[in-house]
């Protein structure tokens, strides 16, 4: 691709699940556009999830618009391997415009437009849709100590497999989905210490994927329709006890102690003076938008979000937010739920286009 500057209806950048949901719609609408994703191969974050990592829910839960997802022949849940080869499908069968690997480094103000500027070329957009989701946001809490502490440290992004740290001691850190998992099967091999903020909440047992997306849907109808709300998924619990979780927590494996106060060169400290010397540290503490590339705009509000209304930048119209969580559209960053958002964006836009905006 030369440097020079394209101009299109709408610049997509990140080709992840969420920016090929708008390329779906988007598709539809006629509008020009196209997508920027500056992975070698489609897939989004899926090519770097953990080996073993598996689907909360079902292929057939678990899909994009337009294409069911198919079945991974002998998994109930699928791989994130198996999430990968269905999104590269996806963008060949719908034909989507994905330019790779373009990595766009700054969204600009022109006048009467958006500029996304690449080393590869720069594109005026009328609208700008960002889904660069929150892989490349990862964040590890500020805690004393961690520059001094001399094993090694990891965040849920740096980790693959269990058995490089057979006969460690390892402390996992956090109290969500990727903590729990990871931990289910690094206990098999290695000696670990769980610790977490509040005590873990585990869903019940029977609370899949599926009935995830159900509760956030009924959720946000109640709210939409004004009625009184029923409890949405954050108030059930954060862990999704699939197999290998529960087998964990059934050996016992899954007992969580209060978080640390400070690192030494050695291990981990307590408020209580009690302390506990470790290999590795695996920091599953979440992650950030990752909206570096929005810098020049100056939207982001002190917690890393652009404040939005619907997934449009409340102080820039010609900016859309997608697939980076609830605050852009509930389960908007499930595969399932990112189509709904992407429809209701892409309609928002067409409007906007049709009205010479
Ligand atoms: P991504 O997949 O991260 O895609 C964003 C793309 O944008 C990437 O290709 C990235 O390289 C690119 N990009 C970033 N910055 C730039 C830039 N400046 N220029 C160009 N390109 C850029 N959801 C489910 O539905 N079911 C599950 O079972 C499930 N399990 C999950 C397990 C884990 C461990 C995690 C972290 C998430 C899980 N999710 C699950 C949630 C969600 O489906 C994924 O996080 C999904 O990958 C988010 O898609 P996305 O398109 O928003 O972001």
């Amino acid at each position: 691709m030369q440097h020079r500057e394209h101009t299109v209806d709408v610049a997509v950048v990140g080709g992840g699940q969420a920016g090929l949901a708008a390329g779906y719609f988007l598709r539809r609408t006629g509008a020009e556009f196209v997508i920027l994703d500056d992975r070698t191969e489609p897939g989004g974050a899926w090519n770097e999830y953990w080996d073993s990592l598996r689907l909360f829910s079902p292929a057939g839960h678990s899909m994009l618009p337009g294409w069911w997802m198919p079945e991974e022949e002998g998994q109930a849940y699928p791989s994130a391997r198996h999430v990968t080869w269905y999104l590269g499908e996806y963008e060949r069968r719908y034909g989507l415009p994905v330019h790779r690997p373009v990595h766009v480094e700054g969204v600009e103000r022109v006048r009467g437009a958006l500029r996304v500027n690449a080393r590869e070329g720069s594109w005026r957009a009328r609208y700008v849709i960002s889904a660069t989701g929150t892989w490349r946001a990862p964040r590890v809490p500020d805690l004393p100590g961690r520059d001094l502490y001399r094993g090694r440290q990891l965040h849920t992004v740096d980790y693959r497999a269990p058995e490089e740290f057979a006969g460690q001691r390892v402390v996992v850190v956090g109290g969500g989905n990727s903590a729990a998992q990871i931990l289910a099967e690094l206990s098999r091999v290695a000696r670990t210490t769980w610790a977490t903020l509040r005590p873990p909440r585990f869903l019940p047992d029977e609370v899949d994927g599926r009935a995830l997306f159900a509760i956030a849907t009924r959720h946000q109808n109640a709210a939409r329709d004004g009625g009184p709300l029923p409890p949405g998924v954050g108030d059930l619990g954060d862990i999704v006890v699939v197999p290998p979780v529960r087998e964990a927590r059934e050996r016992g494996a899954l007992k969580a102690e209060p978080m640390f106060d400070r690192l030494t060169p050695t291990g981990v400290v307590w408020s209580d003076g009690s302390s506990l010397d470790c290999d590795a540290i695996v920091w599953c503490t979440g992650f950030a938008p990752a909206l570096d590339h929005l810098a020049p705009l100056g939207l982001t509000d002190g917690r890393g979000r652009i404040p939005v209304e619907g997934t449009r930048a409340a102080a820039e119209p010609r900016l859309f937010l997608l697939g980076y969580g609830d605050w852009t559209g509930p389960a908007s960053a499930t595969l399932i739920g990112a189509g709904r958002t992407a429809k209701t964006t892409v309609a928002r836009i067409s409007d906007s286009l049709a009205a010479g905006g």
